[in-house]
């Protein structure tokens, strides 16, 4: 009895296991091993039918887009499997920070496995790189990215039933010779921590004893090559970097540093408010980081970047100490591959249809900076919404017909919206005025495609951020998660070219609006409702901003004891 009693208060906390001690204890073992190793494998096969009757599905990358996926897919009837060289989610805005040691590379990662943690399963995640995708065979060829000392096979292939490809792109070096081998890129957290040690080795190298000035000033100077918000982001980073902390460290040669950012194109943040790119600008010249509008980056030289100034030809080489390559994305080749097997390969991007679908493969879904939505034209099916819409087959469009189909064309064609507000319409029916503005009764085939005209033109591809792939993600979840409800209650808008309704609603962007830091407490940012703020408050909001949207609590706190470190101490000057 004592005995049992000291079982008993033993395995308080776990009554089965002590029933189970108990029991195997007295018998001897054999009969509770039996009946426990008959109910493993009972377990184990229903596990097995379970998972067999679920669907697989094969996730590409552990980037944005997958990762908001995957957050949010309720598993309890697929069986997910996700696949990409890095086992771990970056938050790529915080990067150009880490260049310069604000934040530390280990702030901005999540191991994926934490996010992809579920309550009712599991998701098998696999280090490796997708090597091809087979679309007609349903399958994707992979290979281990870990090279040393891998015993066993590297490779493998997967079956799927639905293939989320979530790779997005690279760096983009419009083959300019020399790129690869001089510059560096700012695109994984690796080359966030290379640029860094490599800007301490400029200044290390700069104060060598017997260099001369010009040395000194070649060693010390960063280029940069494109002037988008990540090349900007850094050179407002860096300037940091050098005037609050190494300028201290190095004050020989605090005046012989210098900053220039290369850019095509006629300003630099050309894709934001031009209010903000001649704010940042101003800034610029005022801190003395040069900027170098209208000029192409032909070649670079372990000592030069080889420039000619659009303008007039001329062909100017800029001598540095070290250069970054921030130009743009493009198409990973598993990406191009797949494009040219589905007969995309005239394509720069891979295209999906507006439910985030790559065109022609029902099961096959491309979302994040890998693929951009190919979004339908009013014109290609306006003879079948007219012919929709015309309800009682008049051949013409009445009022209340137009109004009946409205809110389906709005919601199938977005362009349709954007057109009636650049064109400041304050009623959808204003699109049935004649072209002297009269109110028309009735119109017919010609007056509606006149009418609709000029909505195509609105179309404009997404850009390749982070909002976009977040938002892309979540969507795609939700449709994963209602996808036998909205089988028998289709959620979208009505097909015009075919029957019923679609299941889903199509995806559609909401921009929040964009951010770029620009140094010195500074920062500029676009909201939403053509709203453009900038200055030290911006800066404040930013700061709210990135912290709240931080995958997880610890890398928010890990990111704000970074800010906070950095605001007492300074940033760490240590070539490690
Ligand atoms: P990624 O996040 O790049 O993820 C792709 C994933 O696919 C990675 O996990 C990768 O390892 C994996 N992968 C690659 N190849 C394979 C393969 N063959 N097989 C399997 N997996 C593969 N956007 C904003 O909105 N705001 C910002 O402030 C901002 N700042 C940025 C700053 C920097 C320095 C950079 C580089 C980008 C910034 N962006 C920003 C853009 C944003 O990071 C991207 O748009 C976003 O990462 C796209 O998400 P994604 O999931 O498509 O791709
Ligand atoms: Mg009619």
């Amino acid at each position: 009895m004592k005995l049992f009693s000291y079982l008993n208060k033993a395995f308080n906390g776990f009554p089965s296991s002590s029933k189970l001690l108990l029991v195997f204890s007295l018998s001897g073992g054999g009969l509770v091993a039996y009946s426990e190793s008959q109910s493993t494998s009972a377990t184990n096969n229903t596990e097995l039918e379970r998972l067999a009757n679920k669907k697989k599905v094969v996730v590409l990358g552990t980037g944005w887009a997958s990762a908001s996926f995957l957050k949010d897919l309720d598993i309890s009837s697929y069986d997910v499997r996700v696949v990409s060289p890095r086992n771990y989610f970056a938050f790529t805005p915080l990067l150009p920070s880490v260049t310069c040691g604000t934040v530390e590379a280990r702030s901005i990662v999540e191991p994926i496995r934490n996010i992809v943690k579920k309550k009712n399963g599991e998701i098998q995640f696999w280090e490796a790189e997708c090597t091809k995708i087979d679309a007609a065979k349903k399958k994707v060829f992979c290979r281990s990215s870990i090279e040393a000392n891998l015993v066993g096979k590297k490779e493998f292939s997967l079956d799927y039933d639905y293939l989320v490809i979530a790779t997005g792109a690279e760096v983009n070096t419009f083959n300019t010779p020399g790129v690869v081998e001089y510059c560096h890129f700012l695109k994984e957290v690796e080359d966030a921590q290379k640029i860094r040690a490599s800007v301490i080795d400029c200044f290390e190298k700069a104060i060598l004893p017997e260099l001369t000035e010009e040395e000194r000033r070649i060693n010390l100077h960063f280029v940069i090559v494109g002037g988008g918000p990540t090349g900007v982001e850094f050179a407002a980073e860096l300037h940091d970097f050098v005037y609050e902390d190494l300028v201290k460290l190095y004050p020989m040669v605090r005046d012989l540093v210098s900053i220039t950012v290369i850019q095509s194109g006629d300003h630099i943040l050309n894709t934001y408010d031009s209010r903000i790119s001649s704010f940042a600008e101003t800034k610029f010249a005022r801190d003395g980081i040069d900027v170098c509008t209208g000029c192409r980056v032909l070649s670079v030289t372990d000592k030069n970047v080889n420039m000619k100034i659009k303008s007039t030809g001329e062909y100017v080489p800029v001598p540095h100490g070290m250069v970054v390559w921030s130009t743009g994305v493009t198409t990973r080749p598993v990406v191009k591959d797949f494009m040219e097997q589905i007969g995309q390969g005239k394509r720069r991007v891979l295209a999906t249809d507006e439910w985030l679908r790559v065109k022609g493969y029902e099961d096959v879904y491309a979302i994040g900076d890998c693929a951009t939505i190919d979004q339908r034209k009013v014109m290609e099916d306006i003879a079948a919404i007219f012919k929709a819409a015309d309800k009682n087959n008049s051949g013409t469009l009445n009022v209340e017909e137009f109004q009946d189909m409205i809110d389906d064309i709005l919601i199938r064609y977005p362009q349709v919206d954007l057109h009636l507000q650049s064109e400041h319409l304050s009623s959808v029916t204003d699109l049935l005025k004649d072209p002297e503005g009269n109110a028309r009764k009735e119109i017919d085939i010609e007056g509606f495609k006149l009418a609709l005209s000029h909505v195509d033109s609105q179309l404009k591809s997404l850009p390749a951020t982070a909002q976009v792939a977040a938002q892309q993600g979540a969507y795609l979840s939700r449709c994963f998660n209602r996808r036998e409800l909205c089988k028998t209650q289709p959620e979208g808008p009505r097909r015009f070219q075919g029957q019923g309704r679609h299941e889903f609603m199509p995806f559609r962007y909401k921009h929040f609006g964009q951010f770029a830091p620009l140094g010195g407490e500074q920062a500029a940012a676009e909201l939403p409702g053509d709203w453009v703020s900038v200055g030290r408050s911006t800066q404040w909001l930013w700061y709210s901003v990135y912290a709240s949207k931080q995958v997880s609590w610890r890398t928010r706190v890990l990111v704000v004891f970074d800010w906070t470190r950095r605001f007492i101490f300074g940033r760490d000057s240590s070539g490690i």
